[in-house]
């Protein structure tokens, strides 16, 4: 995994406090909201404007992060 356990357990989506769930290696979805954060270089991008641009994405639709 890209990311610790440690680590996943204490993000929480930055729009609506939600923990977020890891999906594949490198998205962490807000079940609440349904943003998406890519990691990138293992680091979680957790800004809402970038969540926004991948609501509406399906989790399996996802792109790998290091391509964007
Ligand atoms: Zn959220």
């Amino acid at each position: 995994m890209a990311i610790s356990q440690e680590l996943l357990e204490v993000l929480a989506c930055p729009a609506c406090k939600t923990p977020v769930e890891l999906v594949g290696e490198s998205w962490l979805v807000c079940t609440e909201c349904d943003r998406k954060y890519p990691i990138k270089d293992d680091i979680p991008v957790m800004l809402i404007e970038e969540g926004d641009k991948f609501k509406d994405v399906p989790v399996e639709e996802l792109p790998d992060p290091g391509s964007l």
